[in-house]
């Protein structure tokens, strides 16, 4: 499996199109501070053996329903007092490795037993996702008996780690995962008490008239320069808020995200023409602001 660089891509967006496409890694490595990444791991997983759509997971197919949620068996790293591993919800094909309660590691008895039960078949051969959450509590030869799993990966099956930092992990383990880096809270330009006027402007888009888009574009007409600032000013709070909307569709499973998808590759391709192509920020305002509205979130 090729090298795959770190992303600075959104988050859920990029988790999101993995799903949409149906073309899944390997293997993926979720970092990041806070609940975020464990929480998108475990949609991720659901998402990735839900046979609804097009927002995965859908919450109402059999699969969904199989990795919905349960009350929790308490794992533990040495298998003495409860298992090594559990399933997510009561789904076959999905295993979900921690630390356990009052350990101070992720063991390797866990990895090793992670990697067999993901080299049984599953069950229908559908795909099987295996999350090791706590990654970065991971010691050396644990590691090492993960990078074995990840140098061969069984057919169909997705190994998804999460950790609150990758700085502990083995640069070699690293390298063989597809990297989702999710930012520490607050860095959403939407908390920005000077943009809050604009994020109140847009959350009244989905209903705007072709008539309203137009007015609204208008007002970046004028010299250039100062234009351009306003309009790349508006794809990147226009951005934030569109995933804000992904990610809170893809909590709730709600919603379809492929249009809010293809609104996020337009305001990429706005963001282009106006640095490339000397292009008239108005006219890149109203393709942005279409965009958005049609992203029906
Ligand atoms: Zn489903």
């Amino acid at each position: 499996m090729p090298t795959v660089a770190e992303q600075s891509y959104d988050p859920e967006i990029l988790l999101g199109r993995s799903l949409e496409s149906g073309r899944l890694h390997s293997a993926y490595l979720l970092s990041g501070p806070g609940p975020k990444p464990r929480e998108a791991a475990l949609a991720f997983a659901r998402g990735a053996v839900c046979g609804g759509g097009p927002s995965r997971p859908c919450e109402t197919c059999p699969e969904c329903r199989r990795s919905g949620p349960r009350e929790e068996t308490a794992i533990d790293g040495t298998g003495k007092s409860g298992p090594l591993l559990r399933h997510v919800g009561d789904h076959p094909n999905l295993l979900w490795v921690e630390r356990g309660a009052g350990d101070t590691r992720v063991r390797i008895g866990q990895i090793r037993r992670l990697q067999r039960d993901l080299h049984l078949r599953g069950e229908g051969d559908g795909r099987r996702v295996g999350v090791v959450a706590d990654a970065e509590w991971l010691n050396q030869e644990a590691q090492n008996a993960l990078l074995r799993l990840l140098e061969e990966p069984p057919r169909r099956a997705t190994v998804v780690l999460v950790a609150t930092t990758s700085a502990s992990l083995l640069a070699t383990v690293r390298s063989r995962c597809q990297r989702v880096v999710f930012p520490p809270a607050g860095d959403d330009p939407l908390d920005d008490p000077e943009q809050a006027e604009l994020a109140a402007r847009l959350d009244e888009l989905p209903g705007a008239s072709p008539s309203q888009l137009l007015g609204w574009a208008e007002e970046y007409r004028g010299p250039r320069a100062p234009a351009a600032a306003a309009v790349h000013q508006l794809l990147a709070i226009g951005g934030a808020w569109l995933r804000r909307g992904v990610a809170r569709n893809l909590r709730e499973g709600t919603d379809d995200v492929r249009r809010a998808l293809d609104a996020d590759r337009e305001l990429s391709a706005c963001r282009k023409s106006l640095d490339q192509r000397n292009a008239n920020p108005q006219m890149v305002a109203e393709r942005a602001l279409l965009a958005l509205r049609d992203a029906s979130l």
